[in-house]
């Protein structure tokens, strides 16, 4: 099902989309979120990471914490809509 993203109404959605970003201008390559977090995290061909999918399932939610805290440059962050 596709998620709530609100309407012309102005409606909140009940629950708040987690989305993981990361600035490829930071990232440094090192893979540790990857290894963190497989299944929000991926390395590209040019051997930045990137973000699996539009939003984190809830269930990861605590793994893209734990990646954005050891990440070497602090090229993680989340943000919720
Ligand atoms: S942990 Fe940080 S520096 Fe390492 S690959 Fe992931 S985003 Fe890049």
């Amino acid at each position: 099902m596709a998620p709530d993203r609100g309407d012309a109404t102005g409606r909140i959605p009940k629950e708040a989309i987690v989305k993981a970003v990361v600035d490829r201008d930071l990232c440094i390559g090192c893979s540790l979120c990857v290894d963190t977090c497989p299944e929000v995290f991926a390395m590209g061909d040019d051997n930045l990471a990137y973000t699996i999918g539009e939003s984190v399932p809830p269930d990861q939610y605590d793994c893209v914490q734990e990646a954005a805290e050891i990440c070497p440059v602090e090229a993680i962050s989340s943000v919720a809509e």
